[in-house]
């Protein structure tokens, strides 16, 4: 078998981001090299988003794009992939394999075929367990890294095409989870995210989301747990109940609202009320008082009107979001709201992102300032660069930004500081009196780059 150099990049979401890991694995395992520049690739690996039109044109442009290396097998995986399938040749004639989400285990095999004797393939098949066939651990490393712990989704939310590209929900053997994570931890890796579009739906036999946390912290040396996203219908006080009593379970916690109207929130079929979404916060903030918040919002779902848009501002302000992901509704062929007029204009939805934005950052601003002062622990993953000042950056345990001055400390260890200015919603800290926790270990290569959609 040739050996091949593999390229890969990924569009849209953290969970894109793991498979695309998986991915590499797979190929890693039977031999073949990861390169990090296209120019030098045998095998392009493009891994897509659905959720919005955007999201799709962006990645069609970087596929036409990345046609220019001739030499190259390109292959199209991911959201895109399963929802245009063959209809992507047309789209990208140099495209010679289309993977769907549930066949990434295939690739190895196809792309040698393809290699060999120029063939095409589809790939569309859903696959029915939550394992992927590779565990990306061995060949990771870094300070942060997630660990997918669901596939799918079944909450047909009107507006989402999610359910329809990934399928029914399936959980991960928690024996698969830990080992996963304790290879990570044994990488150097102190951060890990769980991640699933919904993790509360975790199911392993009698375990649930709140026992496979527990589960993870008892077994493994992970520092800092975290996980992504979980729904507000099936968020409830076990978890929160979890994150006071663990000081590892990191106190944040992304749970979006969409929407501030009750009457939108039914037609999004969310499943809960503004005032049951309020009642969740007060739950988790009266159990783990400092917790923070972030959220998604959609403006501009068909029938949205000005007072039911200006309900969504109201909760924002009274919501006290750390941050929030804002987005134009982007009409989805195939879901339940794509069958209602995408009526409100173009310019409205423009108009309502940019109010809502002023809002969020407004409160944003809010929020943080408030910390100003106070003393925490960041565990530092990374450096930045401001004029010609060099400084590391690292996350509080509730997810914010600090930066602080390099002196004699290294990505992975975890540092006390007093929280001491605020720019563009980035803290800049001073080290503070107390022990440093120190890694210890090379946290090996930093995770691959990430496109935002
Ligand atoms: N499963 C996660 C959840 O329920 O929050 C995330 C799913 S989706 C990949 C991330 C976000 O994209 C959603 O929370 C929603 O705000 C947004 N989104 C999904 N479909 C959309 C659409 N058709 N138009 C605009 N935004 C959309
Ligand atoms: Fe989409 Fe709703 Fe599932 Fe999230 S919970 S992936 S928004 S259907």
């Amino acid at each position: 078998m040739k050996r091949l150099k593999i390229y890969r990049e990924s569009f849209g979401c953290q969970m894109n981001a793991y498979e695309s890991d998986v991915i590499a694995s797979l190929f890693a395992d039977r031999g073949h090299a990861i390169v990090e520049e296209p120019e030098r690739a045998d095998c392009i690996i493009v891994n897509t988003c659905s959720v919005r039109d955007h999201a799709e044109r962006r990645a069609i442009g970087r596929l036409l794009d990345l046609s220019r290396h001739r030499e190259a097998l390109i292959v199209v995986c991911g959201c895109m992939a399963q929802r245009l399938g063959a209809a992507l040749f047309d789209l990208v004639p140099a495209v010679r394999i289309v993977a769907g989400t549930g066949s990434y285990a295939l690739l190895p095999d196809a792309v040698a075929a393809s290699a060999e004797d120029g063939g095409r393939f589809v790939f569309l098949e859903m696959d029915d367990d939550g394992e992927y066939g590779a565990s990306p651990a061995d060949s990771r490393g870094g300070v942060s890294r997630y660990v997918s712990i669901t596939k799918g989704c079944e909450n047909y939310c009107s507006y989402c095409i999610v359910p329809y590209l990934r399928g029914k929900t399936r959980s991960r053997s928690a024996e698969a989870i830990v080992r996963e994570i304790s290879s990570d931890v044994a990488h150097g890796t102190r951060d890990i995210t769980m991640l699933g579009q919904n993790v509360i739906a975790y199911r392993d036999g009698a375990l649930d989301f709140r026992g496979l946390a527990e589960r993870v912290l008892a077994e493994t040396d992970v520092r800092r747990l975290r996980f992504l996203t979980s729904h507000p219908r099936d968020v409830d006080a076990s978890v929160f109940e979890l994150m006071a009593r663990e000081k590892r379970f990191c106190s944040h916690i992304h749970l979006p609202v969409q929407a501030g109207s009750d009457r939108i929130l039914a037609a999004m079929n969310r499943g809960y009320t503004r005032e049951a979404y309020l009642e969740r916060l007060r739950t988790a903030r009266s159990i783990v008082p400092g917790i923070a918040v972030t959220t998604d919002i959609i403006v501009g779902f068909p029938t949205e009107t000005d007072e039911e848009f200006a309900q969504t501002l109201d909760l924002v302000r009274e919501a006290r979001f750390d941050a929030a992901f804002t987005f134009q509704y982007s009409p989805r062929a195939g879901t339940a709201a794509s069958e209602t007029p995408d009526d409100v204009s173009a310019a409205k939805k423009k108009e309502r992102l940019y109010a809502l934005n002023a809002v969020v950052r407004e409160e944003r601003g809010r929020i943080l300032s408030a910390q100003l002062g106070n003393r925490t622990e960041i565990l530092l993953d990374g450096a930045s660069h401001k004029g010609e000042y060099r400084l590391l950056k690292g996350r509080t345990p509730e997810f914010r930004n600090v930066l602080v001055p390099p002196g004699g400390l290294k990505d992975g260890d975890i540092v006390p500081v007093v929280l001491k200015r605020l720019v563009n919603f980035t803290f800049e800290g001073e080290v503070a009196a107390g022990g440093i926790e120190s890694n210890g270990r090379s946290s090996g290569p930093a995770p691959i780059p990430r496109r935002r959609t």
